[in-house]
C-alpha cells in the first residue's frame, strides 16, 4: 500500500521508526524479535533508517523492511540517501526494494560526511526523489520544524521544501523537536508557502543522560526550558529520568494529536519497552 492512502482513512497516522542493528557483525535478523514487540503497537506503518549514525549502508535496511511488510503484515518505509551512492546504485537498491515489493521510500540526501567519498549524480534529496518516483515507489521526504543545519533561514529550507514535493514526495516527516510550538510555528509557515502535503510530527523519547548529548548532536534540536530542567532534575536518577522522559513524550504526542498533527512518528530507537509505555499513554486518542 502506498502511504499516501493512510491519510485519506486516519485523522492522525501513527508511525514509528527503527535503524539496522550497529554491532559489528550484527544481522537484520537480530532485529526481528524487537520488531515482533514493536508490531503488538498496531503502526501503520514502521520506517527503517539507512546509514544513518555511522551506520553500514548496505542491504540491511531492505531485509528489514522486507521482513515488516511480509512476516509482520504491517507497511514498511525504506529509507535511502545518495550522499554518497551514484546513480547505479541507487537503481541496484531500488530494484532489490521492488523484488521484495517494497513500495514507499523515504528519499534523503544524508548527511554530510568528509571521511566518505561524496557521490554528486543526486545532489539534493529531491533529485534522488524524482528517480525513486520514476521507478514506481511512493516517495516522503524529510522536514525540519528548526530549519535544516545548512540553510540559512528556516523560510528559505522551507521554501526548498516545494522542489521535494514537485518531484513526487506525498507525506513528509520531521526531524525531532521537544518543543511543539516550533512544530506548530513549521506547520504555519508551511502551509502558508502552500506545502499541503501531511507532516508527520517526529518525536523521540529521551529517557537517559547520554541519550540527551548524542541526539542533540545529531539532530541539533532546541531544548526548552521544561526539558533541561527535567533532564537536571533527575540528574543523578536513572530510573526518575527514564519515568520523566516517557511522561515528557506522552504529553508533546498528546498535545500534537490533539492538536490536529496529520500523523505522529516516534522513534522507537529500537526499545520496544519505551515504544510500549509511550504507547499506553497515547492509545485512547489514536
Ligand atoms: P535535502 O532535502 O537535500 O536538504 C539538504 C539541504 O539542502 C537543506 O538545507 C535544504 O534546504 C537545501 N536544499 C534542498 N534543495 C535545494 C535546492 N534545490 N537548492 C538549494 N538548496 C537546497 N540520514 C541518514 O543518513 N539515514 C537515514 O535513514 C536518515 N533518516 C532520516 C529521517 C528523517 C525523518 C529525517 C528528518 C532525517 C533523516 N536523516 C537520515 C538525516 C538527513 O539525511 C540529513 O538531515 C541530511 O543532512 C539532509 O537530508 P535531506 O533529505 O533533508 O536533504
Amino acid at each position: 500500500m502506498y502511504l499516501y492512502e493512510l491519510f485519506q482513512r486516519k485523522p492522525c497516522v501513527f508511525s514509528l521508526e527503527v535503524f539496522p542493528p550497529k554491532k559489528n557483525g550484527a544481522s537484520p535478523e537480530s532485529l526481528y524479535p524487537k520488531l515482533k514487540e514493536l508490531a503488538k503497537l498496531s503502526p501503520d506503518f514502521i520506517s527503517v533508517t539507512y546509514g544513518a549514525g555511522g551506520n553500514a549502508a548496505d542491504d540491511s535496511t531492505c531485509k528489514i523492511a522486507s521482513y515488516i511488510k511480509h512476516d509482520l503484515g504491517i507497511e514498511a518505509l525504506a529509507h535511502l540517501t545518495c550522499v554518497n551512492s551514484g546513480k547505479e546504485q541507487i537503481e541496484q537498491t531500488l530494484r532489490q526494494l521492488h523484488e521484495n515489493e517494497i513500495e514507499n521510500v523515504l528519499a534523503l540526501r544524508g548527511d554530510i560526511n568528509p571521511t566518505l567519498p561524496r557521490k554528486n549524480d543526486y545532489q539534493y534529496a529531491s533529485e534522488l526523489a524524482a528517480a525513486v518516483h520514476a521507478s514506481g515507489f511512493n516517495v516522503v521526504g524529510a522536514c525540519y520544524p528548526e530549519g535544516h543545519v545548512e540553510s540559512e533561514n528556516l523560510r528559505q529550507d522551507v521554501e526548498n521544501l516545494h522542489h521535494k514535493i514537485d518531484a513526487g514526495a506525498t507525506h513528509l516527516i520531521t526531524q525531532l523537536f521537544f518543543d511543539n510550538g516550533v512544530f506548530y510555528r513549521f506547520l504555519n509557515m508551511a502551509r502558508k508557502a502552500g506545502i499541503q502535503v501531511p507532516i508527520e510530527a517526529g518525536v523521540m523519547p529521551i529517557v537517559s543522560k547520554s541519550q540527551v548529548e548524542r541526539t542533540v548532536a545529531l539532530s541539533s534540536a532546541s531544548l526548552p526550558s521544561a526539558f533541561t530542567k527535567m533532564i537536571s532534575k533527575y540528574d543523578h536518577d536513572e530510573q526518575a529520568l527514564f519515568d520523566a522522559g516517557i511522561d515528557y513524550a506522552i504529553r508533546q504526542l498528546r498535545d500534537l494529536i490533539e492538536g490536529g498533527a496529520d500523523g505522529i512518528h516516534l522513534y522507537a530507537m529500537n526499545r520496544p519497552t519505551v515504544a510500549q509505555k509511550v504507547y499506553e499513554g497515547i492509545r485512547d486518542l489514536l
